[in-house]
């Protein structure tokens, strides 16, 4: 079996073949933190963490970059309007966007290189592009790199060179470019924003030097995928390949990746937009992290996602099922000889998981193949025809699956002590036949966020997850 990935360049899904066998060197663009970061941004950064997920799971080593932009337009004239340095207020937005990260249990990107910790890589990479005849000076102190010197250029976006219009943050008029296609490798000092005194001149990076500067420095000159939304493809992403293979003569990047935008729609979520797109405000509403992260996960990351109240209820209701499941099966005593025939439905359906993730990651022929098994295993309890061990191998093969999926419990997730108290009043009651008791335990335990379900193996209880309230 071989990873097959769909190249944003080339149009072409072709097998993964890593430039150092068996070590994947992954960068994505990670936040600009200047304030809380849209579900949309997660939507970008969670298909990486599936992507870096799946090729662990298959074996394979990973290194994965994500930068921090804590310089650029936005921060300054945030951190100024908050009337604080910019370090400050990137510090602050860092440690939210780490915070909502873990909540939806994105995995820790190996190295977070911050873009102010890398000018000195920057200022390197500008002078080998303007002694090379890529990049030119202007009288302000600016530094642009010269698109007519780069004839590959709109390769990535498929556009042509001759036809693009402007497409850079920076207006047109503001700095004396020579040609309006050019874009700022290094903005010269103004009066109330951070400069640096360098080699180069007095200045501050423009955005896109620095993934190329990070990147490179972080997993060489040429690596294998680089992730990113749509929305990147033009200008960043073209603009990192100009200038980073202007620099280095080599191929910058094998493999891209971009996912499409979130489409955000439902009466319900439009009646508070403005709030509703942060994670932390989804969690607040009462929406189970875990389900926020589901529904964010489960459509191909090319494919439209509709984020709806109804999407998340679907999601939170998969998941559910799932932990339902899994409940299930550690709950579930059998003195019975082994099923036989319970090897090939594993065996057939981690295939079938496999083949769809191998698949240019598609997640939801994947978790077709996975809700498929939760249905034969649901009809093999419910016909008790497992034994305990079958049992426990059952969900041996649940966890394997969620180091790539990263939704079920955590396994060592203890319950409280007062709401274990709860669940074993709520057996004495059942044991003395006071049924009204053991009714009000059941309320009081949905009350506090537990499901409770008495079974041929006893009272077992879940976690609800939840799709928010109201
Ligand atoms: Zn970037």
């Amino acid at each position: 079996m071989t990873i097959r990935l769909q190249d944003t360049m080339s149009g072409e899904t072709r097998p993964l073949e890593p430039l150092e066998a068996g070590h994947v060197r992954i960068y994505s663009c990670g936040p600009t933190v200047y304030g809380p970061v849209h579900i949309g941004n997660f939507r970008s950064f969670l298909y990486a963490d599936v992507l870096v997920r799946y090729l662990r799971y298959r074996g394979l080593r990973v290194t994965w970059v994500m930068n921090i932009t804590d310089v650029d337009d936005k921060i300054i004239r945030g951190a100024a309007a908050a009337g604080v340095g910019i370090g400050e207020l990137a510090d602050r937005w860092r440690e939210r966007f780490l915070a909502d990260a873990a909540a939806l249990r994105m995995t820790r990107p190996d190295i977070l290189p911050r873009a102010t910790e890398h000018i000195d890589d920057m200022v390197r990479l500008i002078e080998t592009l303007l002694a090379n005849g890529h990049a030119y000076r202007t009288d302000d102190g600016s530094i642009f790199f010269r698109i007519a010197s780069w004839p590959a250029y709109g390769r990535l976006a498929h556009l042509d060179p001759e036809q693009m219009r402007v497409g850079e943050r920076v207006e047109a008029d503001e700095y004396a470019k020579d040609d309006v296609r050019d874009f700022a490798l290094w903005k010269g000092p103004k009066n109330g924003e951070p400069s640096w005194d360098t080699a180069i001149g007095t200045g501050r990076p423009g955005w896109h030097i620095e993934c190329s500067a990070m990147s490179m420095k972080h997993l060489g000159e040429s690596f294998d995928i680089h992730t990113g939304g749509v929305d990147l493809i033009f200008p960043h992403h073209e603009d990192e390949i100009a200038q980073s293979e202007a620099a280095t003569g080599k191929p910058f990047v094998r493999t891209w990746l971009h996912c499409a935008h979130l489409q955000m729609s439902g009466a319900k979520m439009a009646k508070s937009t403005g709030n509703i797109a942060r994670v932390g405000e989804v969690l607040e509403m009462g929406v189970d992290a875990r389900a926020l992260r589901y529904a964010l996960i489960a459509v191909h990351y090319r494919g439209q996602l509709n984020y709806t109240s109804d999407s998340l209820a679907a999601a939170a209701a998969a998941v559910d099922r799932l932990d339902a499941l899994v409940a299930a099966l550690a709950a579930y005593r059998e003195d019975r000889p082994d099923d036989p025939t319970l090897p090939e439905a594993l065996a057939a359906a981690r295939t079938a998981f496999d083949a769809a993730m191998d698949d240019d990651l598609n997640v939801s022929a994947a978790l077709a193949a996975v809700f498929d098994l939760v249905r034969e295993l649901n009809r093999r309890i419910d016909g008790r025809a497992l034994s305990t061990a079958d049992a426990s191998t059952a969900i041996a093969w649940f966890r394997t699956t969620d180091t790539v999926l990263g939704v079920l419990p955590d396994e060592d997730d203890d319950l409280e002590p007062e709401l274990r108290a709860l669940l074993d009043d709520r057996i004495a009651a059942r044991a003395a036949r006071d049924f009204a008791a053991s009714d009000r335990l059941r309320d009081e335990l949905a009350a506090r966020g537990i499901a409770v379900e008495d079974t041929r193996d006893g009272q077992r209880w879940r976690r609800l997850v939840e799709a928010g309230r109201g």
